[in-house]
Formats: structure tokens, sequence, C-alpha cells
């Protein structure tokens, strides 16, 4: 069994851990610079202290997206990554190092994707051959593993649940009103713009309150805010329904849960409750449940991912 170079870039810090079979180790984790040169140099050098031979797979979760024809990378915390191959100048950059080329090509994944792998096969996911995994982070994010493997469809947009002009038009002065946010991918109305802890923050500004974090919002709810609770009504409702539209499309049995909103397992619990009522097969058990792999997910995501590409 080869060993694994795990590596889980964000926006804040390039994380390495080596995985073998079912084990990963966490063993060390850099700031991530705001060059690429340094970026890549101090990639290399995370990997190279690590120990890394030549005949060791390396893979790597990324907080951003990958292009399915070109493989570069849109992440907007990581902007120097959009116009380079970042993967392959790794490649020459470490074959420099070691004398010799990696005998097998760099995986690189999309943190949402590494997600759902590693929630499949070390967390709450196992068991399960149908999982849909969910990121309610400062966005919304998604993807769906079916028997082990990720699924990636058409230009690799599989699991893209957050983006479609969902909400529709209503009235601005009935209450539950959502606005349709304008969306990064061009769209207004996506579930994106108001699922994460952003949209949230936007939705309650909407109604007229003053800009609260996401957390607030969800403790005033808790304490029994009205304002608050107002909100949180309106955001269940809207995200419950395009959840369960996505659980009748994909069949999936069980709804991992990541990113910052996944640990109010208050909020959970009534997302689940409102997902499993509006779903035409629900589980009688909840479905929409925190990650067990939480800020560890992308390493073992990508373990997963490479064991799941093992010969
Ligand atoms: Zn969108």
């Amino acid at each position: 069994m080869k060993r694994h170079f795990c590596l889980d870039i964000g926006g804040s810090f390039i994380k390495l851990g080596i995985g073998k079979d079912d084990s990963l180790a966490e063993v060390d984790a850099v700031p991530t610079p705001a060059s690429y040169d340094v970026f890549l140099a101090r990639t290399v050098d995370t990997l190279m202290a690590g120990g890394l031979q030549a005949d060791d797979r390396v893979g790597i979760s990324i907080a951003g997206s990958i292009d399915a024809d070109n493989g570069s990378i849109h992440a907007a915390q990581l902007p120097f990554l959009a116009n380079v191959g970042f993967a392959p100048e790794l490649g020459s950059a470490l074959t420099a190092r070691l004398g010799e080329p990696l005998h097998a090509e760099i995986a690189v994944e999309n943190d949402a994707d590494c997600f759902a792998m590693a929630e499949a096969h070390f967390g709450v996911g196992q068991g399960f051959d149908n999982l849909f995994a969910i990121i309610l982070g400062t966005g919304v994010g998604g993807a769906q593993v079916y028997h082990g493997q990720l699924l990636r469809g058409y230009a690799g947009t599989a699991g893209e649940w957050g983006h479609g002009p969902f909400i529709q038009k209503q009235d601005p002065s009935m209450p539950g009103y959502v606005p349709q946010f304008a969306c990064a991918c061009g769209q207004k109305g996506c579930i994106n713009t108001i699922g994460g802890a952003r949209g949230l923050e936007a939705l309650h500004a909407a109604a007229g309150n003053p800009l609260a974090d996401s957390r607030k919002i969800v403790d005033g709810w808790s304490d029994g805010d009205p304002a608050c609770s107002a909100t949180i009504a309106s955001y269940v409702s809207v995200l419950s329904d395009a959840l369960a539209l996505t659980l009748n499309i994909t069949g999936a049995q069980i709804v991992p849960v990541g990113g910052g909103l996944s640990s109010a397992s208050d909020l959970l619990s009534v997302i689940d409750g409102e997902v499993r009522r509006k779903t035409l097969q629900a589980r009688n058990k909840p479905m929409v449940i925190e990650g067990q792999t939480g800020q560890n997910g992308g390493l073992w995501g990508i373990h997963a991912q490479l064991l799941s590409e093992a010969p």
C-alpha cells in the first residue's frame, strides 16, 4: 500500500497529512503565501520535509473549482492559481528535488468533493452507498458519492445544488419574503446567495435588520428573538425546499453537513425535519447531520479519493 501525501490548501493554511490504509496523521500546517512563486516553493518544501519519495502518491484538496478541461484552479482566496498549471508545475518542481518524477499523477480535487469522500469513507456516510454532502460555510457547496466514488457529471458540475435561479419572485410586502440576490455565478436567486453564513446575514439585513453575524442570528433565534426567528424561518423554508428537491433527484440516503453552520446543531435538526417532511421517500432517521471529519475533511477526503483510485 502506497503512502498518500495529502495536502489541504486553503486561503489561510497549507496542511499536510500522511495517509496509509485507514489511517491518516496530520504532520504539518504552514501559512498560505500570497504570491505564486513563494506558494509553489512552500508546497514543495512542506512535502519534502514530510519525507516524500517518488513512489508516494500526492493528492490535493483545494478550496476552489477545478476546470475539467485544463485543470486550472479558480479559488477566491487563491487568485494567483487562476492562470497557472499548478499540478504540473508542482510535479516538475518535485522531480527536480527528488531526482526522478513521481510515479503517479498528482490528484487535485475541490474541497466539497473531498468532504463528501471523507464522510463516505470515514465519517457519517459509512454504511450508505448513496450520499449527498453539503457545505454550509461562507456559501453553499455540495457533492455526491455513489458506491464509494465521486459523481462528476458534465464539466464536473455534479452536486452543485447551490446554483441556479431557485428563489422565485415574491411580494416584498409579504412575510417570509426572500430576495433574489445576485450570485457570483452570474445567476440571481441561487441557494448559494442565502444558504451560507454570508447569505443568512444578507437575508437578515434585507428584512430591515441591522447587519449581524450569522452566529448572532442563530443565537437570537435560539433565544426567541422575533427578528432572528423570522430570518431563520425564511432561511429554513427555502433551503429545505432546494435540498428536498436535490434528494428526490439524487436518491441520497444521508446528507453530511460541513462548513461553519454545520456546528449549529439545533438549526441542522430543524432543517433535517423540514427536508424529511418535503422529500418523497425520507428515511425515518435524521438524514441531514453534522459531518465527523470536520476541520480535517480535506485531508481525509483526498486520502479517500486516492484510496478509491488505487488499482
Ligand atoms: Zn449561483
